[in-house]
Order: C-alpha cells, then sequence, then structure tokens
C-alpha cells in the first residue's frame, strides 16, 4: 500500500464533504481505489475573485503508485504511513509523587492540564479562585444590567478563564501536536467534529447555551477535575 497527501484539492461550494470523488478525478483513479481516505484541514478558499470553493488537504492510501512530479501532479506527495495509536498502558505516567497535584486556575490551561493528568492516572486538585461556568453567567449578566462588579467572577476569572465569554476562534501559533488533542478533546466534550479539521474553527463560546456549556464542564468535573475547589 502506498500513503500520500493531496493538498488544496478543490471541491465545488454545493459539494462540501464530496472530496472522494474529486480526489478521484484528479489522481485518475477509481474511488474505490482510495483507502483510509481522511481529511487533515479544509477551509473555504475566497482567493480567487467570483470562485469560492472549498479546498481540502487529505491523506489516503492506495495499492497503485502514483506520479508525484509533473504538472498533472500537482498537489500530491508522498506521505509516511499513518501511525497507530500507543496502547493504553504506555499513556498512563509513571511518576511516583507523594502528594496529590495542584493546579491553580480553571482557565484552557489548567483544565486542560488536570484533564491529560488524570488521564494519565494522577491526582489532580484545581483550584480556581471564581465560580463555575453556570455561576459565572449570572455575574456576568448582573454585571451588564446593574453594574455590580464581581472581581473573583467575571469575563475574566471563573470556571473556563478568560475566554469563556469570547466568540471562540480558536487561535493558537503553537504547531505542537498537543494542539490536535486539544481539538480531539473538545469534539470528546460535545463540540462540532469539524473543529479537527477547518482552517479556521470557531466555536463561538459567547453564544453557547448556558446548559450545553455547564454540560461539557460537568463531564471534565466528571472525571474529578474540579473537586471541591472554587472561590478559592
Ligand atoms: C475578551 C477575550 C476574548 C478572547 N477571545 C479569544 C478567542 O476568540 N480565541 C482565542 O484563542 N483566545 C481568545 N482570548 C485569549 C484566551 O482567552 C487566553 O489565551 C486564554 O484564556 C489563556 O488561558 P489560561 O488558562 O492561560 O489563563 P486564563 O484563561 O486567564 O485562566 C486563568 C484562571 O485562573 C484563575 N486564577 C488566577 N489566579 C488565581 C489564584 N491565585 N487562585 C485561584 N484561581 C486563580 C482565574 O480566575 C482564571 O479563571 C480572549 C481573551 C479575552 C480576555
Amino acid at each position: 500500500m502506498y500513503s500520500y497527501c493531496f493538498h488544496e484539492l478543490p471541491v465545488a461550494l454545493n459539494k462540501k464533504g464530496q472530496y472522494r470523488e474529486a480526489l478521484a478525478k484528479s489522481i485518475k483513479l477509481h474511488p474505490d481505489q482510495i483507502f483510509n481516505l481522511a481529511v487533515a484541514r479544509f477551509s473555504l478558499d475566497c482567493r480567487r475573485k467570483g470562485d469560492p470553493h472549498w479546498s481540502y488537504n487529505l491523506r489516503f492510501e492506495t495499492n497503485c503508485k502514483l506520479k508525484t512530479t509533473g504538472n498533472n501532479a500537482r498537489g500530491l506527495v508522498e506521505a509516511r504511513p499513518p501511525q497507530k495509536d500507543p496502547p493504553e498502558e504506555s499513556l498512563k505516567g509513571s511518576l511516583s509523587l507523594p502528594d496529590e497535584i495542584a493546579i491553580v486556575g480553571a482557565g484552557p490551561a489548567g483544565l486542560w492540564a488536570a484533564l491529560h493528568l488524570l488521564r494519565k492516572g494522577y491526582k489532580v486538585n484545581l483550584y480556581e479562585q471564581g465560580k463555575p461556568v453556570e455561576e459565572r453567567f449570572r455575574d456576568i449578566r448582573r454585571f451588564f444590567v446593574d453594574r455590580k462588579f464581581n472581581p473573583r467572577s467575571n469575563v475574566l476569572f471563573g470556571e473556563g478563564g478568560a475566554g469563556a465569554f469570547s466568540d471562540g476562534k480558536l487561535n493558537t501559533r503553537s504547531r505542537n501536536s498537543f494542539s490536535e488533542q486539544v481539538l480531539h478533546d473538545m469534539v470528546d466534550f460535545g463540540v462540532d467534529k469539524d473543529v479537527i479539521t477547518f482552517a479556521k474553527p470557531h466555536i463561538g463560546t459567547d453564544k453557547r447555551k448556558r446548559g450545553r456549556a455547564a454540560r461539557e464542564m460537568d463531564s471534565l468535573r466528571g472525571l474529578g477535575a474540579c473537586r471541591g475547589a472554587f472561590r478559592t
């Protein structure tokens, strides 16, 4: 089996998601000859006036050796075969710690540190000076109505951290592989799975229903991350 990537495959606006057929046409194979096809990234390409289209970066395998040079092979490159996930037990932490780990702050940094340490099997306590996200909603709404400012529960402080009420563009300049893991975690917690592959992912936390944000946080608390640790 040969592994390839195809960069910037154009797909018509009304054919979102129909990249298998477009790829097959482009590399002159039957769609059934393409295996393990996966989207690495997709975006809306509006660079050419009058021709907005979806643009897909794809990974796939095929039994046929394809030509990756020359004008007809534009966008096609050879790739390494996909990596297999490491076995679950090798992901467990091996440090023997005398105490439980304390994390200060339930913003994105604290929440993800807690989540990953818990998955590795460590005991974690997360301390947050503000309130759980659903109570934060109330304090913020009150502030916009009567200007009563709670210094520990506001737009910046509380469960979810400073960006919890932003418009939720998922920005990071880091190319670290953990960034992708964070997107997968978000999907596990109920966010639309397009965030993993869309080039400019956007959650829109400000428009998120209070109940939904609370439910997502609940699942994290269910793991034990926020044990009795608010208003610290
Ligand atoms: C209005 C706004 C809009 C934003 N929009 C976006 C966006 O659209 N996209 C994007 O990618 N980024 C956005 N950001 C940036 C993003 O919010 C930050 O990069 C991110 O929140 C940083 O995460 P953090 O966990 O490091 O810190 P924070 O989110 O600041 O979290 C720190 C937490 O620690 C708590 N804390 C601090 N000191 C103590 C203490 N001594 N004891 C207990 N708890 C403590 C605080 O209450 C807070 O909840 C926005 C930021 C703001 C302010």
